[in-house]
């Protein structure tokens, strides 16, 4: 049986860690985190509502910006530009997906780079592919390395398989496990790939980011081999509530015996990718004020 990797556990240490380092600093004023939210989209409103709380637990300040399903382009633009300009925000976070008329491409453009702590921006993507440490690292992607790291799996010399290029994470992981000190020999899969099911079972970690239920199966994983999922659906189910229930993009049940380690849904990645976005944070931060030289 396989180990299951609590991303809730790890998220939950490297909070108290953040909180740990802040509270040895002392430069006048808090980090703060402005969130821009446009709309109403439920998963966003719980995504923003949860990155509050955890900022809030850690001791970093947030301010929520919600503007109407309606915005123009325009507007959006204005907002982050103010608080590009604000010396009191640290790190802007824009929560995607945005309504269909706005720009996603252009809009985490807008982000100053050294506030850009979603890691989406031209800025950012190009610092991470030169290797600079300097790089805001997308928060999901990060949060993976961070989890491998964390559970001891070796990535050096080893063959990743991932499952979905998207911006968001596809791509960066890619690049994180690529760079020297993680070493991985690196696989892209996408839509149009072909003997997927193939490509993946010679995966010694199997990244699946594709947005579908069940698009891993048993056949499709080595023995032994470390299997993340990205993967958040929504399922309906007679047993919730809410009439539904979360599933990743891994078929758990038949994955997981023959599996080394694996990541669970909800609990996995996505605490660690709230857990990275403090971390940025708090990096901004730390390079706002020494820039400031307080
Ligand atoms: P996306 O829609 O931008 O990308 C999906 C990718 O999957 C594409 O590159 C596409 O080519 C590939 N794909 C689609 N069908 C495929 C198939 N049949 N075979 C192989 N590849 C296929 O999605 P995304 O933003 O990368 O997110 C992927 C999933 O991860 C979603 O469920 C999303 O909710 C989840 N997600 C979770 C977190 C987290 O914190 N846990 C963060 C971001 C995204």
């Amino acid at each position: 049986m396989s180990e299951i990797i609590d991303g809730n556990a790890t998220a939950k240490s490297i909070h108290q860690e953040l909180k740990d380092e802040l509270s040895k600093l002392n430069f006048g004023r808090p980090p703060c985190v402005a969130f821009i939210r446009v709309g109403e989209d439920p998963a966003s409103v719980s995504y923003v509502k949860k990155k509050g709380k955890v900022a809030a637990e850690i001791g970093i300040e947030s301010r929520l910006h919600v503007l109407p399903e309606t915005t123009e382009q325009n507007e959006l633009d204005a907002l982050i530009d103010k608080l590009n300009g604000d010396e009191t925000v640290d790190a802007i976070l824009v929560q995607a997906p945005l309504p269909k008329q706005l720009n996603e491409r252009r809009t985490f453009n807008r982000v100053r780079a050294d506030k850009d702590v979603d890691g989406f921006s031209n800025a950012n993507l190009g610092l991470l592919c030169q290797e600079d440490p300097q790089a805001f690292v997308a928060c999901t992607p990060a949060g993976i390395a961070e989890l491998l790291k964390r559970s001891g799996v070796k990535t050096a010399g080893k063959k990743a398989v991932i499952i979905g290029r998207s911006l968001i994470v596809g791509k960066p992981m890619a690049l994180l496990l690529s760079k020297k000190g993680s070493d991985a020999t690196v696989t892209v899969c996408h839509s149009k790939s072909e003997n997927l099911a193939e490509i993946c079972s010679q995966a010694d970690i199997l990244i699946a980011a594709v947005g579908r239920p069940n698009t891993v199966s048993a056949d499709m994983v080595k023995e032994g081999a470390c299997v993340i999922d990205v993967g958040i659906n929504r399922i309906p189910s007679s047993e919730t509530k809410s009439g539904y229930r979360l599933v990743g993009d891994v078929d758990f049940k038949s994955v997981s015996p023959k599996c080394s380690k694996i990541t669970p849904v909800p609990g996995g990645v996505g605490p660690m990718t709230v857990a990275m976005l403090m971390r940025n944070t708090l990096s901004a931060y730390k390079r706002h004020m020494a820039e400031r030289k307080i």
